[in-house]
């Protein structure tokens, strides 16, 4: 490809293909702007048209729906809300599956449900298209930085097949296991962070009411066995200070818990801090409506104590 620039000799036809990139959100527009940066040509899709002029502002081309950003490539990239949304931009009525040649390879970036990713990946396979699940953590900061951590599940040639691609947004890309591993693993590394984020909130708010300064307690908490990725960086700048800006939807985190929360009922365990965790957030979720951002749990959460 013509825009191909300072790619390593010796790279593999994925490299030099086309890709298309589905979900031009708060995380796919700085993923797939990463990858126009590093010299692949990318054909994005989103339904919006902002999101589709903020791509093309970045140098990639956008196409309304997912089939017209599929015509000519072997590999695309989803990073939509959920595996639903996935599924029916792929196997829907402009699915793109339908212009996808045998052997192309779908990566799922998005947080999907691992146990409809194995369902997923088994429909594409019927349809000669493999299928890795690849879902990242670190926000959108380390989006535009290309820093994420990726947790890739599938088959491993497949992974290494998508290798080139995923280094150029992910510092760490981590092979975690079967078709699905990526997804429940990306579930279980949310409940926790929601837990640490949680559990912060909550002790900023009884400290308040005793007395103490919050801030004084995370600087606390930063330097003592309480410190958690929330209270070293979302705390004070995101939390405290009003802000409630991480580019981190309320309803995807919700999303996220009730995936690890429905993992652990399908495999028979009993996992009540999850399902817990599950059922705080979605309560939260509906309290606060489609546009909160995920750290205002801590708003829910000092109203709900009385503290407004
Ligand atoms: P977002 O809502 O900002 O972006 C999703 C985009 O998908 C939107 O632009 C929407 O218009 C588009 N879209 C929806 N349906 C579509 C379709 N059928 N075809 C094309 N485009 C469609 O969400 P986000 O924050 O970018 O999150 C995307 C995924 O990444 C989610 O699964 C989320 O859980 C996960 N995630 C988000 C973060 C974060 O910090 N925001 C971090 C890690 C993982």
């Amino acid at each position: 490809m013509s825009n191909i620039a300072g790619r390593k000799p010796g790279v593999s036809n994925v490299e030099t293909s086309p890709i298309a990139f589905v979900g031009l959100g708060m995380m796919g527009l700085p993923m797939a702007s990463r990858l126009v940066g590093a010299g692949f040509a990318v054909r994005g899709s989103d339904l919006s048209a902002e999101a589709r002029d903020g791509f093309i502002a970045k140098g990639g081309t956008a196409f309304d729906n997912a089939r017209q950003a599929a015509e000519g490539v072997s590999v695309l990239i989803t990073m939509l809300p959920n595996g639903k949304i996935v599924r029916d931009a792929l196997l829907g009525a402009d699915g793109a599956v339908g212009v996808l040649p045998p052997g192309a390879l779908v990566i799922d970036m998005s947080s999907s449900a691992p146990m409809e990713t194995r369902q997923l990946a088994a429909d594409l396979a019927a349809k000669g298209i493999s299928l890795i699940d690849a879902p990242v953590s670190g926000g959108v900061r380390r989006a535009a930085d290309g820093s994420l951590a990726i947790m890739a599940g599938g088959d491993s040639a497949e992974i290494e097949r998508a290798r080139p691609i995923l280094e150029a947004m992910g510092k760490s890309v981590i092979a975690t296991g079967p078709i699905g591993s990526g997804h429940a693993v990306k579930a279980l590394n949310n409940y926790v962070s929601a837990a640490g984020l949680a559990a912060a909130c909550e002790a900023a708010i009884i400290a308040e009411k005793f007395g103490v300064d919050p801030n004084v307690l995370v600087d606390v908490l930063n330097v003592s066995t309480g410190r958690n990725n929330s209270t070293e960086l979302k705390m004070k700048p995101i939390v405290l200070s009003g802000s409630f800006a991480s580019g981190f939807a309320m309803a995807l985190m919700a999303k996220d818990l009730r995936i690890a929360a429905d993992l652990a009922v399908e495999l028979a365990i009993e996992a009540e801090g999850a399902r817990d965790a599950a059922a705080l957030w979605a309560q939260a979720s509906v309290a606060l409506g489609r546009e909160a951002d995920h750290t205002e749990i801590y708003r829910f959460l000092a109203a709900r104590r009385g503290k407004s």
